[in-house]
Protein backbone atom coordinates (compact mmCIF):
# COMPACT_ATOMS: atom_id res chain seq x y z
CA UNK A 1 0.00 0.00 0.00
CA UNK A 2 0.96 3.56 -0.80
CA UNK A 3 1.97 5.65 2.17
CA UNK A 4 -0.82 8.38 2.84
CA UNK A 5 0.79 11.87 1.98
CA UNK A 6 -0.57 14.26 4.62
CA UNK A 7 -0.80 18.18 4.23
CA UNK A 8 1.96 20.10 5.83
CA UNK A 9 -0.46 22.80 6.83
CA UNK A 10 -2.82 21.00 8.73
CA UNK A 11 -1.74 17.20 8.98
CA UNK A 12 -4.63 16.31 6.93
CA UNK A 13 -3.85 12.86 4.19
CA UNK A 14 -4.61 14.53 0.66
CA UNK A 15 -6.77 13.19 -2.23
CA UNK A 16 -4.99 12.30 -5.11
CA UNK A 17 -6.07 14.26 -7.89
CA UNK A 18 -3.89 13.24 -10.92
CA UNK A 19 -0.63 10.99 -12.02
CA UNK A 20 2.63 13.42 -13.49
CA UNK A 21 5.70 12.66 -14.35
CA UNK A 22 7.92 15.58 -12.71
CA UNK A 23 11.22 16.57 -14.66
CA UNK A 24 10.51 13.99 -16.84
CA UNK A 25 12.21 11.83 -14.31
CA UNK A 26 9.89 10.95 -11.64
CA UNK A 27 6.77 9.32 -11.26
CA UNK A 28 4.62 11.03 -8.97
CA UNK A 29 1.33 12.17 -8.36
CA UNK A 30 -0.70 15.34 -7.07
CA UNK A 31 -3.01 15.56 -3.94
CA UNK A 32 -5.17 18.13 -2.81
CA UNK A 33 -5.81 19.22 0.65
CA UNK A 34 -9.82 19.43 0.96
CA UNK A 35 -9.43 21.17 4.53
CA UNK A 36 -7.05 24.18 3.74
CA UNK A 37 -6.55 23.27 -0.15
CA UNK A 38 -3.02 23.05 -0.86
CA UNK A 39 -2.03 20.67 -3.54
CA UNK A 40 1.26 19.49 -3.42
CA UNK A 41 3.16 16.69 -4.93
CA UNK A 42 4.57 13.25 -4.21
CA UNK A 43 7.15 11.85 -4.31
CA UNK A 44 9.61 14.82 -5.65
CA UNK A 45 12.71 14.75 -7.24
CA UNK A 46 16.34 13.99 -5.30
CA UNK A 47 18.07 17.23 -5.04
CA UNK A 48 20.67 16.27 -7.17
CA UNK A 49 17.92 15.87 -9.94
CA UNK A 50 16.47 19.37 -9.10
CA UNK A 51 19.88 20.80 -9.67
CA UNK A 52 20.24 18.96 -12.72
CA UNK A 53 16.87 20.30 -14.27
CA UNK A 54 17.70 23.66 -13.23
CA UNK A 55 20.92 23.92 -14.58
CA UNK A 56 19.24 24.03 -18.13
CA UNK A 57 15.98 25.19 -17.37
CA UNK A 58 16.73 28.96 -16.18
CA UNK A 59 14.49 30.56 -17.42
CA UNK A 60 13.23 34.80 -16.73
CA UNK A 61 11.02 37.34 -17.44
CA UNK A 62 11.89 40.59 -19.29
CA UNK A 63 14.15 43.30 -17.51
CA UNK A 64 11.02 45.61 -17.43
CA UNK A 65 8.71 42.59 -16.09
CA UNK A 66 11.23 41.94 -13.29
CA UNK A 67 11.46 45.36 -12.17
CA UNK A 68 8.23 46.01 -12.16
CA UNK A 69 7.13 43.01 -9.81
CA UNK A 70 10.23 44.10 -7.76
CA UNK A 71 8.58 47.44 -7.60
CA UNK A 72 5.21 46.67 -6.44
CA UNK A 73 6.50 44.13 -3.85
CA UNK A 74 8.81 46.48 -2.51
CA UNK A 75 6.06 49.32 -2.20
CA UNK A 76 3.91 47.04 -0.39
CA UNK A 77 6.85 45.98 2.34
CA UNK A 78 7.69 49.41 3.09
CA UNK A 79 4.45 49.96 3.72
CA UNK A 80 3.75 47.60 5.92
CA UNK A 81 7.18 48.28 7.59
CA UNK A 82 5.79 51.45 8.14
CA UNK A 83 2.39 50.69 9.09
CA UNK A 84 3.18 47.65 11.59
CA UNK A 85 5.81 50.14 13.05
CA UNK A 86 8.54 47.26 12.44
CA UNK A 87 11.36 49.04 13.00
CA UNK A 88 14.24 50.56 11.14
CA UNK A 89 18.00 49.65 10.65
CA UNK A 90 16.87 46.42 8.49
CA UNK A 91 18.90 44.11 6.84
CA UNK A 92 17.03 42.67 3.92
CA UNK A 93 17.94 39.16 2.55
CA UNK A 94 16.42 37.56 -0.53
CA UNK A 95 16.63 33.78 -1.15
CA UNK A 96 16.34 32.87 -4.77
CA UNK A 97 17.08 36.39 -5.74
CA UNK A 98 17.67 35.89 -9.69
CA UNK A 99 19.40 38.86 -11.14
CA UNK A 100 18.67 40.58 -7.96
CA UNK A 101 15.54 43.53 -9.29
CA UNK A 102 14.10 43.29 -5.69
CA UNK A 103 17.42 43.47 -3.69
CA UNK A 104 18.00 46.73 -5.53
CA UNK A 105 14.41 47.90 -4.76
CA UNK A 106 14.95 47.47 -1.30
CA UNK A 107 18.19 48.92 -0.47
CA UNK A 108 16.48 52.37 -1.33
CA UNK A 109 13.60 51.59 1.19
CA UNK A 110 13.03 53.79 4.19
CA UNK A 111 14.11 51.28 7.00
CA UNK A 112 16.33 49.39 5.06
CA UNK A 113 20.05 49.79 5.88
CA UNK A 114 21.25 46.82 3.99
CA UNK A 115 19.98 44.37 1.12
CA UNK A 116 21.89 41.18 -0.17
CA UNK A 117 20.32 38.27 -2.63
CA UNK A 118 21.40 35.17 -2.34
CA UNK A 119 20.59 32.86 -5.55
CA UNK A 120 22.03 29.32 -7.30
CA UNK A 121 22.31 30.77 -10.55
CA UNK A 122 25.98 32.17 -11.03
CA UNK A 123 25.25 33.88 -13.96
CA UNK A 124 22.48 35.84 -12.53
CA UNK A 125 24.66 36.77 -9.01
CA UNK A 126 27.44 37.74 -11.55
CA UNK A 127 25.06 40.04 -13.83
CA UNK A 128 23.26 41.40 -10.33
CA UNK A 129 27.06 42.76 -9.21
CA UNK A 130 28.63 43.99 -12.19
CA UNK A 131 25.08 45.57 -13.97
CA UNK A 132 23.11 46.64 -10.87
CA UNK A 133 26.27 46.75 -8.63
CA UNK A 134 24.57 44.82 -5.29
CA UNK A 135 25.65 42.91 -3.14
CA UNK A 136 25.03 39.31 -4.36
CA UNK A 137 26.14 35.65 -3.30
CA UNK A 138 25.86 32.18 -4.97
CA UNK A 139 23.73 29.47 -3.08
CA UNK A 140 20.60 27.42 -2.33
CA UNK A 141 18.83 27.99 0.77
CA UNK A 142 19.74 24.55 2.12
CA UNK A 143 23.31 24.31 0.95
CA UNK A 144 24.52 28.02 1.81
CA UNK A 145 26.22 29.23 4.89
CA UNK A 146 24.67 31.70 6.58
CA UNK A 147 26.99 33.85 7.72
CA UNK A 148 25.43 34.63 10.75
CA UNK A 149 28.01 36.51 13.22
CA UNK A 150 27.79 39.25 10.67
CA UNK A 151 23.78 39.21 10.38
CA UNK A 152 22.90 37.94 13.46
CA UNK A 153 23.66 41.97 14.41
CA UNK A 154 21.03 43.42 12.76
CA UNK A 155 17.14 43.13 12.19
CA UNK A 156 16.52 40.84 9.38
CA UNK A 157 13.85 40.73 6.96
CA UNK A 158 13.88 37.51 4.92
CA UNK A 159 12.66 37.47 2.05
CA UNK A 160 11.53 34.49 -0.63
CA UNK A 161 9.23 35.43 -3.86
CA UNK A 162 8.23 32.37 -5.68
CA UNK A 163 10.65 30.36 -4.34
CA UNK A 164 8.97 27.80 -1.73
CA UNK A 165 6.75 26.30 -4.26
CA UNK A 166 9.32 25.04 -6.12
CA UNK A 167 11.47 23.47 -3.16
CA UNK A 168 11.53 19.92 -2.02
CA UNK A 169 11.86 20.52 1.55
CA UNK A 170 9.87 24.11 2.49
CA UNK A 171 9.83 22.75 6.00
CA UNK A 172 13.94 22.40 6.19
CA UNK A 173 14.64 25.67 4.56
CA UNK A 174 12.05 27.74 6.97
CA UNK A 175 14.20 25.25 9.55
CA UNK A 176 17.34 26.56 8.43
CA UNK A 177 16.63 29.97 8.86
CA UNK A 178 14.88 29.64 12.34
CA UNK A 179 18.02 28.42 13.21
CA UNK A 180 20.57 31.11 11.45
CA UNK A 181 18.61 33.82 12.17
CA UNK A 182 16.87 33.60 15.48
CA UNK A 183 14.54 36.63 15.35
CA UNK A 184 13.41 38.17 11.84
CA UNK A 185 10.47 39.10 9.61
CA UNK A 186 9.37 36.40 6.84
CA UNK A 187 8.61 38.03 3.61
CA UNK A 188 7.06 35.10 1.25
CA UNK A 189 5.33 35.87 -2.33
CA UNK A 190 3.94 32.11 -3.68
CA UNK A 191 1.18 32.34 -6.63
CA UNK A 192 -2.24 32.05 -4.71
CA UNK A 193 -2.86 28.36 -4.73
CA UNK A 194 -7.06 28.70 -4.68
CA UNK A 195 -6.67 29.74 -8.75
CA UNK A 196 -3.29 27.66 -9.66
CA UNK A 197 -4.43 24.80 -7.56
CA UNK A 198 -7.21 23.74 -10.09
CA UNK A 199 -4.78 24.10 -12.98
CA UNK A 200 -2.21 21.96 -11.38
CA UNK A 201 -4.86 19.30 -10.50
CA UNK A 202 -5.89 18.33 -13.93
CA UNK A 203 -5.15 15.25 -15.53
CA UNK A 204 -2.94 16.74 -17.97
CA UNK A 205 -1.28 19.33 -15.68
CA UNK A 206 2.16 20.19 -17.38
CA UNK A 207 3.24 22.71 -14.66
CA UNK A 208 5.89 20.37 -12.83
CA UNK A 209 7.90 22.72 -11.61
CA UNK A 210 5.59 23.75 -8.91
CA UNK A 211 5.86 20.90 -6.38
CA UNK A 212 3.62 22.79 -3.66
CA UNK A 213 0.43 24.93 -4.41
CA UNK A 214 -0.20 27.00 -1.31
CA UNK A 215 -3.50 28.42 -0.73
CA UNK A 216 -3.99 31.53 2.02
CA UNK A 217 -5.15 29.20 4.54
CA UNK A 218 -2.67 26.71 4.08
CA UNK A 219 0.21 29.18 4.28
CA UNK A 220 -0.83 30.31 7.13
CA UNK A 221 -1.41 27.44 9.02
CA UNK A 222 1.94 26.01 7.88
CA UNK A 223 3.76 29.10 8.92
CA UNK A 224 1.90 29.31 12.68
CA UNK A 225 2.58 25.52 12.56
CA UNK A 226 6.30 26.60 12.68
CA UNK A 227 6.32 29.03 15.11
CA UNK A 228 5.57 32.07 13.12
CA UNK A 229 3.71 34.82 14.06
CA UNK A 230 1.68 36.35 11.16
CA UNK A 231 1.72 40.22 10.56
CA UNK A 232 -0.73 40.62 7.54
CA UNK A 233 -1.26 38.74 4.34
CA UNK A 234 -3.02 39.83 0.97
CA UNK A 235 -3.78 38.44 -2.83
CA UNK A 236 -3.01 39.97 -5.92
CA UNK A 237 -3.27 39.56 -9.65
CA UNK A 238 -6.04 39.05 -12.00
CA UNK A 239 -8.53 35.31 -12.19
CA UNK A 240 -8.39 35.65 -16.09
CA UNK A 241 -4.51 34.83 -15.68
CA UNK A 242 -5.59 31.01 -15.55
CA UNK A 243 -8.08 31.45 -18.03
CA UNK A 244 -6.59 30.02 -21.06
CA UNK A 245 -5.81 26.51 -19.41
CA UNK A 246 -9.58 26.00 -18.34
CA UNK A 247 -10.69 27.01 -22.24
CA UNK A 248 -9.59 23.75 -24.13
CA UNK A 249 -11.89 21.46 -21.41
CA UNK A 250 -14.48 23.76 -21.36
CA UNK A 251 -14.67 23.81 -25.31
CA UNK A 252 -14.91 20.29 -25.28
CA UNK A 253 -17.46 20.28 -22.68
CA UNK A 254 -19.66 22.27 -24.57
CA UNK A 255 -19.42 20.37 -27.78
CA UNK A 256 -19.95 17.30 -25.99
CA UNK A 257 -23.19 18.86 -24.65
CA UNK A 258 -24.16 19.24 -28.35
CA UNK A 259 -23.41 16.24 -30.09
CA UNK A 260 -25.34 14.48 -27.28
CA UNK A 261 -28.75 16.73 -27.73
CA UNK A 262 -28.38 16.16 -31.73
CA UNK A 263 -28.30 12.45 -31.35
CA UNK A 264 -30.50 12.16 -28.47
CA UNK A 265 -33.46 14.09 -30.15
CA UNK A 266 -35.53 13.36 -33.54
CA UNK A 267 -37.19 16.75 -33.54
CA UNK A 268 -36.33 20.28 -32.49
CA UNK A 269 -38.88 21.44 -29.68
CA UNK A 270 -39.19 24.94 -28.67
CA UNK A 271 -36.75 24.11 -25.74
CA UNK A 272 -34.27 22.86 -27.31
CA UNK A 273 -34.40 25.74 -29.58
CA UNK A 274 -32.97 27.51 -26.49
CA UNK A 275 -30.75 25.32 -25.31
CA UNK A 276 -28.62 25.24 -28.69
CA UNK A 277 -29.05 28.86 -28.72
CA UNK A 278 -27.12 28.90 -25.15
CA UNK A 279 -24.76 26.53 -26.51
CA UNK A 280 -24.11 28.05 -29.54
CA UNK A 281 -23.43 31.84 -27.24
CA UNK A 282 -21.16 29.63 -24.82
CA UNK A 283 -19.23 28.99 -28.28
CA UNK A 284 -19.09 31.97 -29.36
CA UNK A 285 -17.91 33.96 -25.94
CA UNK A 286 -15.44 30.71 -25.75
CA UNK A 287 -14.22 31.47 -28.86
CA UNK A 288 -13.89 35.53 -28.51
CA UNK A 289 -11.89 34.48 -25.25
CA UNK A 290 -9.76 32.13 -27.40
CA UNK A 291 -9.06 35.11 -29.98
CA UNK A 292 -8.53 37.59 -26.61
CA UNK A 293 -6.11 35.49 -25.26
CA UNK A 294 -3.79 34.36 -28.42
CA UNK A 295 -3.74 38.83 -28.81
CA UNK A 296 -3.18 39.71 -25.77
CA UNK A 297 -1.93 37.04 -23.55
CA UNK A 298 -2.10 37.18 -19.70
CA UNK A 299 1.00 39.47 -18.45
CA UNK A 300 3.23 38.15 -15.16
CA UNK A 301 2.16 40.63 -13.72
CA UNK A 302 -1.45 39.63 -13.36
CA UNK A 303 -0.34 35.86 -11.81
CA UNK A 304 -2.40 35.95 -8.91
CA UNK A 305 -0.52 35.83 -5.87
CA UNK A 306 -0.15 35.74 -2.11
CA UNK A 307 2.14 38.34 0.39
CA UNK A 308 2.89 37.67 3.70
CA UNK A 309 4.75 38.61 6.52
CA UNK A 310 4.89 37.01 9.51
CA UNK A 311 7.52 37.38 12.28
CA UNK A 312 9.47 34.59 14.08
CA UNK A 313 11.38 35.18 17.60
CA UNK A 314 13.26 32.30 19.44
CA UNK A 315 12.03 32.10 22.81
ZN1 LIG B 1 -4.31 21.07 4.74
Amino acid sequence: MEPKSLCIGCDTPGKKVNNIILFDVVNSSTYLCENCGLVWRSPLPSPQQIIDYYHHQYSRYSDRIQRKIASQQSTWLEENIKKLKLGNNFLFIEFGAGRGWLVKEMQNKAGIMKAVGIEPDEAAVNWGKESLGLSMDCGFVDSFNLPTEHYNSHQKIVAFSHVLEHLSDPLGALNKIKAGFHEHILFLEVPDGSLEGPVISLPESSLGEHFWSYTQKSLILFLEKNGYKILTSRTTGKKSYWQKYFMDQKFLAIQDEILKQIYSKKSIGKMEFFQYGKLFLSLLNNFLLTLGLKFFPPSRLDLPSIQILACYKNS
